[in-house]
This record gives C-alpha cells, sequence and structure tokens, in this order.
C-alpha cells in the first residue's frame, strides 16, 4: 500500500488533494517521504509535478547530513551513472540555451534558427547564430565539476556518463565513457548527400566569418552534427543510455533541469527499475520528489566536494 506524506505549502491555489492513482512508485516511496507540491486539481504524476498552479516547495537544504547521504550512495553503487546538462559548462562560460537571460534565445527564436526546418531555409542565419556560441565553446576550459567526474571515473565510481552538452569539455576534463545525446562539434555533415567529415578545417569559418560551409561533393550546406529542434537523437545512442539506466545502481544528475525529453526521462526510468537518485543542480527539477538526495546548488562547488569523499 502506498504511504506518503503530502504537504502543502502556502500557495494562492491551495486546493484538494487529489491522490494520484494507477502511478508506479518506487518502494523506497513507502517510507513516508515528504513531497511538496501544490497540484491543483490534477493528479500528482511525478513527470508532471509543476501541473496545477506550477509550483514545487521542496527546497531541501544542503547540509552535512545529506552530503554524507550522497556519499553512501556512491560508494554502495556498484553502476552508476552520471547524466549532466548546460548547468555543468555555465561556470567555464557556455551559456544554458535554455536560460531566459541567455542572449542566445532572446534575440531569435530558436525554434527557428536552431531547428532542422530553420537551418534547410536559412543555414546563413544559423551560422550567424552560432558564431559566438562555437567561439565561446572552442575555447571554453573544463571546470572543476567536469574534472571532478573525470576524477570519480578513474576512482571506479562513475561507469557511464550521459551528456546533453555539447561542448566536450568531459573528454576534455579527462572523462571516457561518454554518450552525448545532442551530439557535438567535432563532425560536420552535408544536409543534402550525408557526406561527413572532420569540422575543424572548418573551425575559422564558422567561428570568424560565420558564413556556410559547403560540401566538397555536392555543395550543400554542412552542418555541425549537432542535434537541432526537430531532430532526432540516435537510437543507438538512445538504447544505450535506456539500458544503462535500467541497469544501474544509482543514477546521478548534475546541472540538468531534466526538461528536454526524452533524456529527462533517464532518472525516472532508473528508478523504476529500483535505482537510487541523486540530483545536484542550481535549481530544482521535475523530479526531485523522486530523488534520494536533492543538492541544490552549484554543480562546481558541490560535485568536487563529493568525489573527494569518495
Ligand atoms: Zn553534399
Amino acid at each position: 500500500m502506498l504511504r506518503f506524506r503530502i504537504e502543502l505549502d502556502s500557495c494562492r491555489q491551495r486546493r484538494s488533494l487529489t491522490k494520484p492513482t494507477g502511478l508506479v512508485y518506487n518502494k523506497r516511496q513507502d517510507a513516508a517521504k515528504p513531497i511538496r507540491l501544490c497540484t491543483g486539481p490534477g493528479l500528482l504524476w511525478p513527470r508532471y509535478p509543476t501541473e496545477g498552479c506550477g509550483k514545487v516547495f521542496r527546497r531541501p537544504k544542503i547540509n552535512p547530513a545529506l552530503f554524507e547521504q550522497a556519499i553512501e550512495h556512491l560508494r554502495a553503487s556498484r553502476r552508476t551513472i552520471v547524466l549532466t546538462g548546460a548547468g555543468l559548462s555555465t561556470s567555464s562560460g557556455i551559456p544554458d540555451f535554455r536560460s531566459n537571460s541567455s542572449s542566445l534565445w532572446s534575440q531569435v527564436n530558436p525554434f527557428e534558427v536552431a531547428s532542422i526546418w530553420g537551418f534547410r531555409d536559412k543555414p546563413q542565419r544559423f551560422y550567424k547564430w552560432i558564431q559566438p556560441l562555437a567561439t565561446t565553446i572552442l575555447n571554453a576550459q573544463p571546470n572543476p565539476a567536469h574534472l571532478a567526474l573525470a576524477e570519480m571515473e578513474r576512482k571506479g565510481f562513475l561507469h557511464l556518463l550521459v551528456t546533453q552538452n555539447i561542448d566536450a569539455l568531459h573528454q576534455r576534463a579527462g572523462s571516457q565513457n561518454i554518450i552525448e545525446m545532442h551530439g557535438h562539434l567535432r563532425t560536420i555533415s552535408c544536409i543534402d548527400c550525408d557526406y561527413q567529415t572532420p569540422a575543424e578545417p572548418y573551425y575559422p569559418q564558422i567561428t570568424q566569418q560565420g558564413t556556410v560551409p559547403r560540401c566538397p561533393r555536392c555543395g550543400g550546406a554542412l552542418k555541425p552534427d549537432v542535434v537541432l529542434f526537430g531532430e532526432p537523437l540516435i537510437e543507438a545512442d538512445i538504447l544505450r543510455a535506456q539500458e544503462a539506466a535500467l541497469q544501474s545502481d544509482l543514477i546521478l544528475v548534475a546541472g540538468s533541469s531534466l526538461e528536454v525529453l526524452p533524456v529527462a526521462d533517464l532518472p525516472a526510468l532508473a528508478v523504476r527499475s529500483g535505482s537510487h537518485l541523486i540530483i545536484v543542480n542550481l535549481g530544482m527539477t521535475p523530479y526531485d520528489h523522486l530523488a534520494d538526495v536533492c543538492l541544490h546548488g552549484d554543480v562546481v562547488r558541490i560535485l568536487p566536494r563529493l568525489v573527494a569523499a569518495l
């Protein structure tokens, strides 16, 4: 029988709480873990906890006890996946694509400029937009969070790193076993004939001129092998990540707001198969209530402390 305690915080839209039905909860949730949600009139559904008034009221403080819990889980796990997002690279100077304050999105409609249909329609507009971002990425350096995860892998506590980032800073920090779910800038491909070639010879053109690289075979526009809006992820990567999530003992989410599917579903997939979940992120995520430990803070500050304690 499901037993969990739900606390409603102060909320203008406080309403009667509807008990969730038809949901598969992890057994650990039987332990009356407090969940603070304003669910409004709808169901409390882990994937969409911001329904209702849109506020999630779970703000665990970072304290030594939480650190200790996280370290115990990391030490006990025999197979740990780490999932990283844009928050891991902001301290390296790479803006969060999804941040409202980011000029990357504030000046343009991302669904036009950074979509595959937008690229096919106006590749020059895409390259003008990505010019400063590509320059920033190619000049960025790994920060202490990247270095900590590389050290975690060397120590044997990290078995697979799944990242939503395209900046390759994990590799440069020394991480080995990585799935780059949203692609990378190492290769570039023709959208017309699928010709693929290393992107490095085109870096000066992309970062300095901002013009469209052309396919040497057919003259079509070359596109960096990053996943744009409207493009599917690589199926083999998705399957490998999902398989790893199902077989994991622990999934550590770092610097991701867990808002972009299907990557954001990996923690829920792992938890439903019995895995533990640790979330380290500056802000709250839709999956915080599933986590064994939430450490809300800067990954650059938290990850090195966690790894040093292993
Ligand atoms: Zn071509």
